[in-house]
């Protein structure tokens, strides 16, 4: 393989990376090394492994080609495992289809198939128990609707509102009603269990409904816990009413957001998703957690090679949003052409972007007045430093903030001001280097040097080798000299 991938230098002269970030689904269509190769040098910053599909054993050698390719390219890159949740399906139909017509009451009953008229299973028994008469369930991604009439103990009857075929083993959703299972199932506590074996960087939680789902799986991650490996970072999937209502709470206490639309869409009245993503973008943007949009971005790129017009706005206007990263799903995953769908998302991500840099340009002055307006009062020392950083860079007219950091947290700082210059988040600690690929912004590179002066060498060695530096440049450089043991930063503003 091939090591001349602009991406794995230092700062990427002729061939910025987008501010954005690129989360890429893998499946068949993006297995082998070359592919996963192919998809980094187009800009994909974190894979994300589907726990829903294939097993441990599939995952984990998924894992291993990542982290080879990772390693040759010298690009840092993340690694999400996605866990399942109660994801409900229809048991298997006689035949695979059947057509939902609204002229025909249908039912659902117990057991794994039915050879009953019109008559359905599911992979959740408690349906009839958690149901109620005037709820919805949705059938095949929301595209059939039913309502409940009545119940036995034994069937649920429904009457079909919005007609159309199902196959067997399509999703089931039951928007309206208080689900009686945990969030958590046996298989995703097991899935959890090897992410923390196999040094996964971020876990994805499918159907949260409260902040205690996040505490109980962090609990089990933390049981788990190597010495040598620390835990996942959790991303909590938005895609529940209850996890709307409960937004606040749940981003206080994930690492990450998800804005899972599938199934959002499906849970929620598709009339108001756009709004749902605006609002789950600002909570996590007020309470500093990186957030992905996700699902159909560039949906009809599974088989053509461009986007639809709507698709290429829908990604813009997400970035516009605030979002940290954008996520593709099926079409890196099984899609025809998963390298194009990752170009065009970087490509659109770019044009976006200049619109965003404008705006922040204009933004820099309001910011600073509300500063110096709330200045009194004392914010932490890494946010005082990370918007210190921001202001000797803005003030500099400097080309890129560079900041050097154990654990990350100041990078993650420095990713929500979204400033203007770029910011280069410097660490050896591979970890923090990995979750640095879901900031917004934020190009995560690996530094030798240890001392704020050596790295500040290192720093000017690389750029110079590497012909991002012109005279007359300056750049901020940001650092810990006692790496966290005492409450002390070091700013350097070098001119070249
Ligand atoms: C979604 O529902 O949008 C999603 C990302 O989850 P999954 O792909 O697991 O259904």
């Amino acid at each position: 393989m091939s090591n001349s991938s602009p991406r794995a230098k230092l700062m990427y002269p002729g061939n910025e990376p987008s501010r954005t970030k690129i989360v890429a689904t893998v499946g068949p269509s993006s297995d082998s090394e070359e592919m996963l190769a192919d998809l980094v040098r187009a800009g994909v910053d974190v894979f994300r492994l589907n726990m829903a599909h294939g097993t441990t054993d599939v995952s984990q050698a998924r894992l291993e080609r990542i982290r080879k390719v990772s390693g040759e390219l010298e690009i840092p890159i993340g690694i999400l495992a996605d866990l399942a949740g109660p994801k409900m399906r229809l048991g298997a139909i006689p035949g695979d289809s059947y057509d939902c017509d609204p002229a025909t009451p249908i039912r659902f009953v117990h057991g794994e198939t039915t050879t009953e008229p019109n008559a359905f299973t599911t992979t959740y028994d408690p349906l009839i128990d958690d149901v109620h008469p005037g709820d919805k369930i949705m059938l095949a991604d929301g595209t059939v609707v039913c309502e409940v009439v009545s119940k036995t103990e034994n069937a649920v009857l429904c009457n079909v509102i919005q007609g159309g075929t199902v196959r067997s083993r399509q999703g089931v959703n039951l928007p309206g009603s208080k689900l009686s299972i945990k969030t958590l199932q046996p298989a995703d506590i097991e899935n959890a269990k090897w992410a923390v074996a196999a040094g996964v960087d971020f876990l994805g939680l499918s159907f949260v409904r409260s902040p205690d789902d996040i505490r109980e799986l962090r609990e089990i991650l933390q049981e788990a816990a190597w010495p040598d490996k620390p835990v996942p970072h959790i991303i909590a999937k938005i895609e529940k009413p209850e996890a709307v209502a409960n937004l606040d709470h749940i981003v206080a206490a994930a690492d990450a957001i998800m804005v899972a639309r599938g199934d959002l869409g499906v849970e929620t009245d598709i009339a108001k998703i756009a709004v749902v993503q605006k609002q789950i973008i600002s909570a996590c943007r007020r309470k500093n957690k990186p957030v992905i949009v996700a699902t159909q971005m560039l949906e009809s790129m599974h088989t053509e090679s461009m986007p639809t017009r709507a698709e290429a706005t829908d990604v813009a206007n997400a970035i516009l949003d605030g979002t940290d990263a954008c996520m593709l799903s099926g079409e890196t995953a099984v899609g025809e052409h998963p390298v194009l769908a990752v170009e065009m998302m970087h490509r659109i991500a770019i044009e976006t972007e200049r619109l965003v840099y404008a705006r922040l340009l204009e933004d820099a002055g309001h910011r600073y007045l509300k500063l110096a307006r709330n200045g009194r009062k004392k914010a932490s020392l890494p946010e005082s430093a990370a918007e210190a950083a921001v202001y000797l860079s803005d003030v500099s007219g400097a080309k890129a903030v560079f900041a050097v950091t154990e654990s990350g947290k100041t990078i993650l700082l420095l990713s929500k001001i979204r400033h203007a210059a770029m910011t280069i988040g410097c660490s050896t600690n591979e970890v923090a280097l990995r979750r640095m690929c879901l900031y917004w912004g934020v190009i995560p590179t690996r530094l030798n040097a240890s001392t704020p002066r050596s790295m500040l060498e290192e720093v000017l060695q690389r750029g110079r080798n590497d012909g991002f530096f012109k005279k007359g440049e300056r750049i901020v450089l940001l650092s810990d000299p006692s790496n966290g043991t005492e409450n002390r930063r070091l700013f350097y503003v070098h001119e070249i």
